[in-house]
């Protein structure tokens, strides 16, 4: 049996997420973003505990690949779209529909060698200066996309938001607003499909739902505002990331703990070793006095983080070799955590790497 961290995935909870947003999105339909290895869960796993989303959006080709080689046969949206000819070629064969937000992009469809069509997200930029088509340049820019004859169907017309996890933030609004006014001179789109939100847009701004919403992080049981908990929300936490102690002992005060000696103790205390660090996933800035759960109580980290291990303060609730540690998730949720490293939640799931055991129930 392995002593090493574990990433226990509730796949109840991802289906049970699904709901609450759907619940939310109030008719739309739900793309479930799931890029990035599904946010650290686990593509193809988190694909089939989501089975019941509307269609699943992914940032790249590789993959969108990934989900049909493991026999995935729902809607899969290419947030990022493609780069060349080739993979426009390999979307098309294996049914990828494609955001296209380049002229590059319009250039590719309309060079494109093969035959057949794509379903195509055409994106506007209404402010987040990233991805998509500037508003003054969004009617040549589908016109040139409706002249490739490569589109099948209407286009879903698709922006995204900047600052929708400020709630006071009134550039929400303006980007709802432009988007919708630049889409509403596009000959053709009244009968498009709009797509605004992400996760913060869909529990934030009931103005940004539009046709199709597109949710990645809440749908892992994470709040994406600062100050507010998913479980405000209904949602619960679907990765709990674990290990346990494998060793304990005590230090006297005035010694030092770890790298740098950066923890000093200021009374006798008692040290737990658990068995995570920053090659799994467990980030190297996490500052010390972060909470731990060991046993279920939140007990403080002490000092720095090294690759394989840290140091937990147990002296408040001494613990045993052996014992269950919970670095985030259950009973610890990964926003408040993520204060602590100064990051966000999604980085945090995100990061968990290969070495960390995956479980799903
Ligand atoms: C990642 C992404 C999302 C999901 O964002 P969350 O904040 O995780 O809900 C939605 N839309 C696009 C275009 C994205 O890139």
């Amino acid at each position: 049996m392995s002593s090493g961290p574990k990433a226990l995935i509730d796949t109840a909870a991802l289906r049970h997420n699904l709901g609450v947003l759907r619940e939310r999105a109030g008719g739309a339909r739900v793309m479930a973003v799931i890029k990035a290895n599904a946010y650290g869960h686990g593509l193809v796993q988190t694909a089939r505990a989501l089975a019941g989303a509307d269609a699943f959006g992914v940032a790249r080709l590789e993959e969108g690949l990934a989900l049909r080689d493991a026999g995935l046969a729902q809607t899969i949206v290419l947030l990022e779209g493609v780069f060349s000819g080739e993979d426009l070629q390999a979307a098309a064969q294996r049914g990828c529909e494609l955001v296209v937000h380049s002229r590059a992009q319009l250039a590719l469809l309309e060079q494109w060698q093969g035959a057949g069509q794509v379903r195509v997200w055409f994106k506007i930029d209404s402010g987040m200066n990233r991805l998509g088509f500037r508003l003054e340049q969004s009617l040549s820019a589908w016109e040139r996309l409706m002249r490739t004859g490569r589109v099948l169907g209407t286009p879903r017309v698709m922006t995204h938001l900047a600052v929708a996890d400020d709630r006071h933030d009134s550039r929400t609004l303006q980007q709802v607003r432009e988007f919708e006014q630049a889409v509403s001179m596009l000959p053709g789109a009244a009968a498009a499909e709009h797509s605004i939100a992400n996760s913060a847009g869909l529990l934030a701004w009931p103005q940004a739902r539009g046709h199709w919403v597109r949710p990645g992080l809440t749908l892992y049981g994470i709040s994406p505002f600062p100050n507010e908990l998913a479980q405000d929300f209904g949602l619960k936490p679907a990765m709990t990331l674990t290990t346990r102690l494998i060793a304990v002992g005590e230090v006297a005060t005035g010694e030092g703990v770890g790298y740098g000696a950066a923890w000093k103790a200021t009374r006798r205390s008692l040290i737990g070793i658990a068995a995570v660090g920053y090659g799994d996933g467990y980030p190297r800035h996490m500052k010390s006095g972060a909470p731990v759960l060991v046993n279920g109580r939140a007990v403080p980290l002490a000092g720095r983080v090294s690759m394989d291990m840290i140091a937990i303060d147990i002296t408040d609730a001494p613990a045993a070799v052996g014992d269950p540690v919970v670095l985030w998730g259950a009973g610890l949720p990964a926003e408040q955590l993520a204060l602590h490293a100064d990051t966000i939640p999604y980085e945090l799931v995100c990061g968990v790497s290969q070495r960390v055991q995956m479980e799903y129930n």
